[in-house]
């Protein structure tokens, strides 16, 4: 297969881990025989330097010709005092609208190799955590109107939600659980809100159209504590921007690991932005230290749900839990009586693993 894909390394750390996601994609490429070619472009701070804007239309224009987009992270203190219209982070928002990516998938699994990094007691953790948090993307109270008062003493950010937004959002999660276990989830805050009780009617409809998909309706604040208290009774969860934004993080601290976690935004087509969940870490970049496995695993992602590559997405999820089962690990995992090894060697490590 041909496929042209974008890359927007981004600031700090983004450049490293970028670096060794593609060195995995084309060692995939050389052993499946596919031809897949990388146009690297600039976002975030690393394009207010370069152009004066977070994001420029010719790269949006890139993104949009591409059959995927792989990001590293944007954002850093070099642009904390550039004004709020034109931050790095408005960069990746405006990236994700004009793609017309409105579904956040987020993956929660424990490597059973870095169950000491799961905060929860081993008894919970005993049966298999396999979780998909899908996040609506592109609606909700982030793009909802604000206003704050004369006397600057308060403020309104109104939640807003259409039976379109919801419904394209919900089918790609029956989709999903089909291919998985057969279980979904919504969250809402129905007893309370509006937008919710839209959001539960549109799920109770499409459930008639799903009879192998076994649904399941909670609310958000349940929903943070089942997570923690029973992780594993959940398959596909979908939920809003807001609740979902927030039950992710929570669930990457289950998963124990921010350098690990992989994520996909999806849009009506094959389409797709992947991306590691993590910021751009200031803090250790330059040092080639970084954790570039959340990157490469979302270069997985990328095969799967872009290019429909699934027995090449399992190659390279593979070859990182074999990394993982010899002892090799970044200075964030790392453990007594492990190798510790940099951001490059890891992904050295992955790439010559996959056969
Ligand atoms: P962060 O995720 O960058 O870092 C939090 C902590 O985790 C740091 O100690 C960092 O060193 C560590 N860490 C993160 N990724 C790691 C990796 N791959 N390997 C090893 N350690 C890793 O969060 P932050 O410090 O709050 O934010 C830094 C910048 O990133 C901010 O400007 C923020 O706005 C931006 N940010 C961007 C994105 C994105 O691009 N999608 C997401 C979150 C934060």
């Amino acid at each position: 297969m041909n496929a042209h894909i974008v890359t927007l390394p981004g600031d700090y750390i983004g450049p490293e881990i970028i670096a060794q996601a593609v060195k995995v994609l084309d060692r995939v490429a050389a052993v499946y025989g596919h031809s897949f070619t990388f146009d690297e472009r600039k976002l975030g701070g690393a394009s207010i330097d370069a152009f004066g804007v977070p994001l420029t239309d010719e790269t949006l224009a890139a993104c949009n010709a591409a059959d995927a987009v792989l990001m590293g992270s944007v954002g850093g203190p070099k642009w904390d005092g550039v004004e709020a219209a034109r931050r790095p982070e408005k960069g990746l928002l405006a990236l994700r609208k004009g793609m017309g990516v409105f579904a956040n998938l987020r993956p929660c699994t424990i490597h059973p190799q870095l169950s000491s990094a799961c905060p929860l007691r081993p008894d919970i953790i005993e049966q298999p955590i396999d979780i998909m948090i899908l996040r609506e993307l592109t609606g909700d109270i982030y793009f909802g109107k604000r206003s704050r008062s004369e006397d600057r003493k308060a403020a309104t950010d109104e939640m807003a939600y259409s039976e379109m937004e919801v419904e394209r959002l919900a089918r790609i999660g029956f989709e999903m659980a089909k291919k998985r276990r057969g279980r979904l989830c919504s969250v809402d805050k129905a007893n309370v809100l509006e937008c919710s009780r839209l959001w539960r009617e549109t799920v109770q409809r499409l459930a008639a159209e799903y009879p192998e998909v076994e649904v399941s309706y909670m609310y958000v604040d349940n929903a943070a504590m089942q997570l923690i208290l029973r992780p594993s009774q959940f398959d596909v969860m979908i939920t809003g921007n807001l609740f979902g934004d927030i039950l992710s993080d929570e669930s990457a601290a289950i998963a124990g690991s921010l350098g690990m976690m992989p994520s996909a935004s999806l849009g009506s087509g094959t389409r797709g932005l992947y991306e590691p969940i993590h910021g751009s870490a200031p803090d250790i970049a330059g040092r080639d230290i970084a954790n570039p496995l959340g990157t490469i695993l979302s270069g997985a992602l990328l095969l799967r749900h872009s290019l429909g590559l699934e027995a090449e997405a399992k190659a390279i999820e593979s070859a990182v839990s074999d990394v993982l089962d010899a002892g090799f690990r970044t200075a964030d995992i790392f453990a007594e009586g492990m190798t510790k090894v940099s951001c490059t060697k890891m992904g050295d490590l992955v790439a010559e693993r996959i056969k």
